[in-house]
């Protein structure tokens, strides 16, 4: 069973996807923490986001995940990158170098073969990103397009700045959501956009548990499940 769940930063695609997934008993998968890596080794390399950038770097680079007590890792290489590429020079430089065709070709295979030995072993996998249900998986069971306000967006993830214990202003994120948006959606690859056979979820005045439940719900419904 694959699951795909897309949408805009800031719509709840993470939290949702791991909650699923952990009552689904199937494995999640965060490409965006996979896009996040790769950006992270194009900043260690100190190479530009461009075509000949990608052709120096990527041949250096192996991106993949491992699982801990059900938590999704990020390795690059031999190390553990997850805490790292959530850093703010990460996210200045992921969305350009996600519009790169050598980069995108590389995830898109890298994830295929995640998903598929994840599900084979557990059951199911429940992926996050922009493209698992258009260009990843397009054949996925069940296919979610998350969607929520701009200002409920960038409440949430001003939230988790300060959680983190980063003080941003509620402009400044709204801001930073909204272009990364307009890039991802307008991006000649694989831009952000809602599969046709996607079902739209709005979180805007939803709970977590809600919107978790969504998902389950769905694909206990699936003909494939349980089977
Ligand atoms: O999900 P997250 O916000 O961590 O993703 C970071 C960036 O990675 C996105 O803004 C997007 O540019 C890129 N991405 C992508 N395709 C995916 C997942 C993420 O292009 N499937």
């Amino acid at each position: 069973m694959i699951v795909t769940i897309d949408g805009p930063a800031g719509s709840g695609k993470s939290t949702t996807a791991q909650r699923a997934a952990a009552q689904l008993g199937y494995v999640y998968l965060d490409t965006g923490a996979m896009y996040r890596a790769v950006g992270l080794g194009f900043l260690r390399a100190d190479v530009p986001a461009t075509p000949e950038g990608a052709d120096r770097v990527l041949p250096t680079l192996d991106v993949d995940v491992s699982y801990r007590a059900d938590a999704m890792q990020v390795l690059l290489g031999d190390e553990r990158v997850t805490t790292q590429i959530r850093s703010a020079e990460v996210g200045a430089v992921v969305s350009d170098i996600s519009t790169l065709a050598s980069v995108r070709d590389y995830m898109v295979e890298e994830q295929r073969r995640i998903g598929h030995e994840q599900a084979e072993e557990h059951g199911g996998v429940v992926l996050d990103g922009r493209d698992t249900g258009t260009v990843v998986f397009p054949e996925a069971a069940v296919k979610v397009y998350m969607v929520a306000d701009l200002d409920e967006r960038a409440r949430r993830r001003q939230q988790e700045y300060e959680a983190a214990g980063e003080d941003v202003s509620f402009e400044e994120v709204r801001a930073e959501i909204q272009e990364r948006d307009h890039q991802d959606q307008n991006r000649n690859i694989a831009p952000l956009h809602r599969a046709e056979d996607a079902l739209v979820l709005d979180t805007t005045d939803r709970t977590i548990a809600e919107q978790v439940a969504f998902v389950v719900d769905r694909v206990k419904a699936h003909p494939a499940w349980g089977t």
